[in-house]
């Protein structure tokens, strides 16, 4: 078999179906061999960043590995920041990338470029492929290595002459890898004592990260808070853990966390968190992080365990069985006045946007929630994703896809068309800035060419909004360059908005049009429901909904840099 052929038995062997690609000269070969191939469809993105993305949210959305194949130089390189947005978060991807042959290596051949040396950093394992008889076995790994442990993304990079070398058929059953043994089973005598430290609290919180959803422990979880009466703040990547309606759940911790999820926090005396890595958009400043706890982590990978928050009882799991695990041993608690505080506090404090007039992204997202029985919904990064993060509600995880860790810009529109790729009966919303649809808005194309009815909202306020908001809270109003209605023609260091601006470019409309997509704008809550009856007429296309905003809306709560979540600013 040639190298080429036993890339795509292995694809098959792994249960691919689906893979994002597009060709080049290095990578000629492999799709030739993928030419009139039944069983894997290959989806072609118009551009590679968007592809990786698409593949990241169609491996987020089914906890399937996402596959990408491209051709060697810039094709790799533009893969580098959907690997690192991919690694971040958890994400299982295998990337396989043409390369020059072997002999060429080394020679600043035509489209070569060391792309295990520049990824080497920001995935989980890259490799080069150095002779015919590993590439089975490494593909092996490389599914393996993607899939298991605290999942994440794989490179393996393939020289031209090896994919054309012949050899073996024969597709590895099992994986045997000296360095690389995952945990999967859990210390009971951990779980006993942070049973224990959890029975002697007074003011025990539950903190779910994002690995809770990668384990879908969701039911499981529920479960936790129920029979122990303890109540559950989630980071944003955990949001969904448990139904955001659940009476004992009290909202996102962090920098937009809720007041009660960040009180909660300085005032627990046991933090039991969950598959999170205590990143600094959840501490604040790190001295005065839960100053009144001990601290109970769970987490697939040691190397996240005490990185950022040195922690009491550590334990090395799978979130899933090391909940189930808890669950044989937990007894409901007698915390009723520490709940009451709690509740009390998320009911004074919510987060709104009510002190904004007309169309506001609370009421587009509360729209959502009351009409659409669970939606996959993707997001940008800035406002509209914190936003989003904020008002949508959530009965489980894996519905709601982010850039969380490397906050990607324009991420939000090519993980939809790979989330509904991999759940074509699921309804798909993506929530952009005008700033991040921007980014790749090239994909409109693949939309229309894969005729995936997409609902696209596009909250327009004409600014690179979450900068210009650290602007003006922080930097005096001082606009740089953060405004996307500026022309050459206008005042230096505008700051007045009332001022009569330019036109804004694009007409997202027009250019939706231009795609054979369709188009809506609003700039009025009474047109919401409206635009989503027009978007959701179209079976076999994407709509875009454009939604013209308050331009200086700003997200609140906010803490500062280098505050502690006491000092969050709620309005
Ligand atoms: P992840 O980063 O996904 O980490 C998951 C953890 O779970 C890892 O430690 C992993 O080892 C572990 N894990 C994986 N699989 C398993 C398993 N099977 N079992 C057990 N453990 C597992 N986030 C907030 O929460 N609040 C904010 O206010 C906030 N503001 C932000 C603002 C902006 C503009 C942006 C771009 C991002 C913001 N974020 C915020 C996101 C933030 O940067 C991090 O992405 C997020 O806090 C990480 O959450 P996490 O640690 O729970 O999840």
């Amino acid at each position: 078999m040639k190298g080429t052929e036993i890339i795509v038995k292995a694809l098959k062997e792994e249960g691919v179906d689906t893979i994002f690609g597009y060709p080049g000269g290095q990578a000629v070969d492999i799709f030739d061999a993928l030419y009139g191939e039944k069983e894997i469809e290959v989806i072609l993105p118009r551009h590679e960043q968007a592809l990786i993305h698409a593949a990241d949210g169609y491996a987020r959305s089914t906890g399937k590995v996402g596959v990408c194949l491209v051709t060697s130089g810039p094709g790799a390189t533009n893969l580098v920041t959907g690997i690192a947005t991919a690694n971040y978060d958890s994400v299982p991807l295998v990337c396989i990338t043409g390369q020059v042959p072997l002999g060429l290596m080394g020679n600043d051949a035509f489209q070569e470029v060391d792309i295990v040396g520049i990824t080497n950093s920001i995935c989980k394992y890259a490799v080069t492929v150095r002779t015919r008889e590993e590439l089975p076995r490494i593909l092996k790994e490389a599914f393996y290595i993607a899939r298991t442990g605290r999942p994440g993304p794989v490179v393996v990079d393939i020289p031209k002459d090896i994919q054309q070398a012949e050899g073996s058929d024969a597709y590895p059953e099992e994986v045997n890898m000296r360095g690389y043994k995952p945990n999967q089973s859990v210390h009971v005598g951990q779980i006993k004592k942070a049973v224990s430290m959890l029975k002697r609290a007074k003011k025990p919180l539950f903190l779910i990260g994002g690995g809770v959803n990668i384990s879908g422990a969701n039911e499981e979880m529920r479960q936790l808070a129920e029979t122990t009466g303890v109540p559950v703040i989630t980071t944003i990547m955990g949001k969904g853990a448990i139904p955001s309606d659940h009476r004992l759940y009290l909202g996102n911790i962090g920098i937009h966390g809720s007041y009660a999820a960040n009180h909660a926090v300085s005032e627990c005396d046991v933090l039991f968190s969950i598959g999170t890595r205590f990143n600094d958009r959840i501490t604040g400043k790190i001295s005065e992080f839960a100053k009144n706890a001990k601290i109970i982590h769970i987490d697939i990978d040691s190397a996240s365990i005490s990185k950022n928050i040195v922690v009491d009882i550590p334990i090395v799991a799978d979130a899933r069985l090391a909940i189930m695990k808890l669950l044989e041993y937990v007894a409901p608690l007698k915390n009723e006045k520490w709940v009451e505080q709690l509740l009390q506090w998320k009911e004074e404090y919510p987060i709104t946007m009510n002190n904004y007039d007309g169309l506001t992204p609370e009421k587009i997202i509360q729209y959502i929630n009351n009409h659409f029985e669970s939606p996959i919904v993707t997001t940008d990064v800035g406002q509209n994703q914190l936003w989003a993060t904020q008002y949508l509600e959530l009965q489980s995880g894996r519905h709601f896809l982010t850039s969380g860790g490397l906050g990607t810009m324009g991420y939000g529109f090519p993980a939809a068309i790979g989330a509904k790729i991999g759940n074509p009966e699921s309804t798909v919303i993506a929530i952009s800035g005008d700033g991040g649809m921007q980014m790749n808005i090239q994909e409109l194309a693949t939309a229309v060419a894969l005729e995936l009815p997409l609902i696209l909202i596009v909250l327009n306020n004409g600014y690179l909004g979450n900068v210009r908001q650290w602007q003006e809270l922080f930097y005096q109003k001082r606009y740089s360059n953060t405004c996307l209605r500026y022309r050459k023609s206008c005042e230096d260091n505008c700051t007045d908005k009332s001022k009569c601006c330019p036109k804004y470019t694009p007409d997202f409309i027009k250019l939706a049009e231009s795609y054979e997509a369709y188009g809506i704008r609003i700039s009025k809550e009474e047109e919401i429901a409206r635009a989503f009856d027009y978007a959701l007429g179209h079976k076999n296309a994407p709509t875009i909904i454009e939604c013209v905003i308050e331009r200086e809306a700003n997200v609140f709560p906010i803490v500062p840099t280098g505050k502690t979540l006491d000092d969050m600013i709620m309005d």
